[in-house]
């Protein structure tokens, strides 16, 4: 309020909001066979707020999404949605850090904040180092490269990976040289279910190198890994060579395993970041059509427009991220507020100019008034809630929350309704 923002009610019934998942829909007794969609969020009303002149807008949303449910996911959550006109990316994250910043000292006295101000890093920065793009900066196990310290290496995995273009990628484990073999083999499931076809690993100790990859590596090479990584007597270092993003994930995943066991992230601590310049378009491999990484009313960034037709996938987006103790805490993006940007985003996603005129006309319109630059987003509510109040999942934190399939076993819902209710609605089952 001190800002000067409005708060605004949207409404629950509306139209497909795209955000990736699949809709709720609501059928209509009045116009037989058509539907109202739940907001997957209210982008597409808040974007129109600005266009109206709101100027600065928020709501704490409810937003409904048909999709996989995991820990930190469920069919129905609520964020704080904002939306400000005439901003730049760094405007709407000062205000949101400033917002975290004083609320939560306020709220939980005894969390402290990492840093301040709040690092800021590129995808394609926290892929590298961290093997995350929502990565836990509460303690170190960067991921280092050293493909050239391996460069003509005899080990046969080390050399196809690289052959292939791949990289060597690894993590140091403080104190875990002397890891059960059992443990070892538990880290290897975790690695293959990432992606890994092995885990080599190497143990520094003080007779030598030990590990599954000991063998293969030179006293020259022992020297050089120790000195790129920093290990010392009692790590262990853990290997993923693969093609570069699988060599990430795989270590990402393993960094956080390790975070686990050694238990290395201070709990009290909130390690909150911004992740930047994401990719704009993602390739569904399965469809062999281009999706939007974000949301398709994301703004590219404006010198990167020229690529949309010639190599989308280095297309850049002007969509931010908040990250905090490896959740991803927000997301947000300057929006598209010309005409002929939106449509040919909606053309490169495949959209005919007839489904475009009748699932967004209303956007593409409200574009021809003048519409300011607008941009804006939506920390999650749930999940802060989840993190402040130390729990492992968000229905922890939510009254009469649905179970892990979607069910709220209480009520059990959903259910079935009576015959004439799907009468009235002109409902059929097959
Ligand atoms: N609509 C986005 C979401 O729900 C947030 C935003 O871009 O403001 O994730």
């Amino acid at each position: 309020m001190k800002q000067g923002f409005i708060e605004i009610e949207t409404p629950i019934m509306f139209k497909a909001t795209p955000e990736g998942a699949r809709d709720y829909l609501v059928p209509s007794r009045v116009y037989p066979g058509q539907f109202y969609a739940l907001p997957q969020s209210p982008q597409q009303l808040k974007q129109l707020l600005m266009v109206a002149g709101m100027d600065k807008y928020f709501q704490i949303a409810r937003c409904f999404r048909d999709e996989d449910l995991r820990g930190d996911r469920q069919p129905e959550f609520t964020q704080l949605d904002l939306e400000m006109s005439y901003v730049h990316r760094d405007d709407v994250l000062a205000l949101v850090e400033g917002l975290f910043t004083e609320m939560i000292p306020a709220v939980t006295p005894h969390k402290k904040l990492l840093s301040s101000p709040w690092p800021k890093f590129s995808y394609r920065e926290v892929l590298e180092r961290f093997g995350s793009d929502k990565p836990d900066l509460r303690f170190g196990m960067e991921l280092v490269d050293v493909s050239d310290v391996f460069a003509k290496s005899e080990f046969k995995v080390f050399q196809s990976a690289l052959a292939a273009g791949g990289v060597i990628k690894c993590i140091v484990a403080p104190k875990s040289a002397d890891m059960s073999r059992k443990e070892v083999d538990a880290l290897t499931e975790v690695a293959k279910s990432l992606g890994a076809k092995g885990m080599p690993t190497v143990a520094i100790t003080a007779e030598g190198v030990k590990g599954s990859a000991a063998k293969f590596v030179t006293a020259e090479e022992a020297e050089a890994l120790k000195s790129k990584t920093g290990a010392g007597v009692g790590d262990l270092i853990v290997f993923a060579s693969d093609a570069r993003a699988v060599a990430n994930k795989v270590l990402g995943g393993l960094r956080l395993w390790f975070r686990d066991k050694l238990d290395l992230a201070d709990k009290d601590m909130m390690a909150f970041a911004w992740v930047v310049d994401f990719p704009f378009f993602a390739f569904n491999e399965e469809t062999q059509a281009w999706e939007s990484e974000h949301h398709p009313f994301t703004m590219p960034k404006m010198e990167d427009l020229p690529k949309f037709d010639t190599d989308p996938g280095a297309v850049l987006s002007d969509a931010y991220d908040m990250v905090c103790n490896g959740y991803e805490t927000a997301s947000g993006s300057i929006r598209i507020h010309r005409r002929d940007i939106q449509m040919k985003m909606f053309q490169m996603l495949g959209l005919s100019e007839e489904d475009i005129q009748a699932k967004f006309g209303h956007m593409l319109e409200a574009f021809e008034y003048g519409a300011p630059p607008h941009g804006g987003m939506a920390p999650g509510i749930d999940r802060l809630v989840m993190l402040l109040a130390d729990e492992p999942n968000i229905r922890e934190v939510i009254a009469f929350p649905k179970n892990q399939t979607g069910r709220d076993v209480m009520a059990d819902a959903p259910s079935a309704v009576e015959p004439k209710q799907l009468k009235e609605l002109h409902i059929k089952f097959e």
